[in-house]
């Protein structure tokens, strides 16, 4: 293995300060304290101080973000970027190498342009799921933009970061098409069609001329994404927003398998998301608390799930997914759901039905909203029923085959993996035409320094545990990528390699977050 941990680096020099408030105005260039107190990792023990950053700098314009770039190669102090920071459970807006300059691209929120006759819009990425949500509304545009399920990240983040939303475009990368992007030496190029001056298919065609790298700046720090195109879906004339319930904890795996063909046909277009009673009571008014659920040491145990599930009336497993069309051929999908489930015994389905453009004033619950591209931050109250007010979660989250079996053999291995941990988690499944995303989260409270320092020794034996079975992360908090990236090994680890030989090309002074996805840059890899 060719990575190290990043080297500490002492703060940002008296010059280069001087040099970005020239560049950006005093206004644009906050210090230490204020930018701890706006931007950081919620989510970890507030005492461990190693996340600390320099300096956030707010520019407004690609020109600023070109001089951000350029004055770090001189000066040589490391960038961490964020577009909102609400990368929350993977590191918010907290950087890899202490010290680093935060590039907040907060300010960079504008909506330049909305296409409604083909779905798409260009955005900045300050733009927030809320932003592009109220823009389309008050533009009067009948249009539905997917969001995750918190609305107040960036549109642009939370794709390059490989996001998930619900609508049918909740493959958030996939719906990225065309970027603009300033590189570490502050060079901007376009991908795709946009790579020619004036071409009107740069948002609309997901390719261009010879390879085609929009890829390369996900999960990336090989360029600052400055404007992207971003597909939508036109309002369906009607919209069912639908749940399938199974009674029992071991009717997971014939759940998936029934769902499968239904995703590979295209009779469910979102992806669906299978979730667990207590992830559900918070959600549910009047539902009991977590600690009227299980008052004991330990995690809830299985029975209590059980029970709760019961009281709730929500089935041991809940899979939401929603149908778009008109109304016959919404019908017609909904009588193909229920008969590819039928054979589960105690399954049920339930679900609301919605005229398209009323959809804004009717739907309340956060699951009808969600899969309407309805932003909201109603989820908060998920984990609050787990660790209380404030409490925070690290997700545990890899991919899978799309097959009940392989679902069950994860989960396996996961529960013995956690058999004794004494810690609260629970699985939560998203699901592509191919594959599972299984989110286990594992819940604490900040503040419980015994718990946060349990939940980090347990993560990388995680990791590693899950990549000798075969399932890798898709995503990860910072702390754990070198962990992450090291799991990739085919070929002696060839993949980690070229991913360092773009990096030493591209951005040969090192300086545009060094570390991320476990992609150190040259002199750090010396170090
Ligand atoms: P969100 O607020 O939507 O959750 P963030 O702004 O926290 O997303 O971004 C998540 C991650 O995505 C960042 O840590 C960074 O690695 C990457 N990222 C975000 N915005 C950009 C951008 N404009 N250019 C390049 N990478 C970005």
């Amino acid at each position: 293995m060719t990575t190290t941990q990043g080297r500490a680096i002492a703060g940002l020099s008296a010059a280069a300060r001087a040099d970005l408030v020239a560049l950006l105005g005093a206004d644009a260039v906050l210090d230490e304290e204020t930018s701890g107190r706006e931007y950081g990792d919620p989510f970890t023990f507030a005492g461990w101080h190693d996340r600390r950053i320099s300096a956030t700098v707010l520019p407004e314009t690609v020109a600023d973000v070109q001089g951000v770039l350029r004055l770090a190669g001189r000066h040589g102090f490391p960038l961490w970027v964020v577009s909102q920071g609400r990368n929350n459970a993977y590191g918010g807006s907290a950087p890899r190498v202490p010290g680093s300059v935060l590039v907040s691209l907060r300010r960079m929120n504008r909506v330049l342009e909305v296409d409604e006759e083909h779905a798409v819009a260009r955005v900045e990425p300050g733009v927030r799921f809320f932003d592009l949500y109220d823009h389309l509304r008050a533009g009067g545009h009948r249009l539905w933009s997917s969001a995750p399920d918190l609305g107040w990240g960036s549109v642009v983040g939370n794709a390059l970061e490989h996001g998930v939303g619900y609508t049918v475009h909740g493959d958030h990368a996939a719906r990225l098409c065309g970027l603009e992007v300033v590189l570490p030496d502050g060079e901007v190029v376009r991908t795709g069609m946009g790579a020619m001056e004036g071409n009107g298919t740069w948002n609309l065609h997901p390719r261009g001329f010879g390879p085609t790298f929009d890829g390369l700046f996900g999960q990336s720090n090989l360029g600052i994404v400055t404007k992207a195109g971003v597909w939508m879906m036109p309002e369906p004339e009607h919209y069912f927003s639908g749940s399938i319930r199974v009674p029992r904890r071991e009717d997971l795996p014939a759940l998936v398998d029934a769902v499968r063909p239904l995703l590979l046909s295209g009779v469910v277009q979102n992806p669906p998301a299978i979730g667990h009673p207590a992830f559900i009571a918070g959600l549910v008014p009047g539902a009991p608390s977590r600690s009227e659920v299980h008052s004991g040491p330990g995690p809830i145990p299985e029975a209590a799930v059980a029970a709760l599930a019961d009281r709730l009336d929500v089935g041991r497993w809940t899979m939401r997914f929603a149908l778009y069309g008109t109304e016959p051929i919404v019908a017609a999908r909904l009588d193909a759901v229920r008969a590819a489930v039928a054979a589960i015994d105690g399954a049920r389905i339930d679900g609301t039905s919605f005229a398209g453009h009323e959809v804004h004033d009717l739907a309340r619950d956060q699951n009808d909203q969600v899969q309407a591209g309805i932003p909201s931050l109603d989820l908060m109250k998920a984990l609050d029923w787990y660790s209380g007010p404030a409490g925070g979660h690290l997700d545990f989250s890899v991919v899978a085959p799309l097959r009940g079996n392989e679902i069950t053999r994860l989960h396996d291995l996961l529960d013995g993996l956690m058999d004794g941990s004494g810690l609260d988690f629970d699985n939560a499944l998203i699901l592509g035409r191919r594959y599972a995303i299984n989110v286990m989260q594992l819940y604490f409270h900040p503040e419980d320094e015994a718990t946060v320092s349990r939940v980090w020794e347990l993560y990388p034996r995680l990791v590693r545990a899950a990549a000798a079975e075969g399932f890798a992360l898709y995503r990860a908090h910072l702390d754990f990528m070198d962990v992450g990236a090291e799991q990739f090994d085919a070929h002696d680890h060839a993949q980690l390699r070229f991913n360092e030989r773009l990096k030493d090309a591209l951005d040969p002074t090192g300086v545009l977050a060094p570390g991320k996805q476990g992609v150190w840059p040259a002199a750090y890899r010396a170090g």
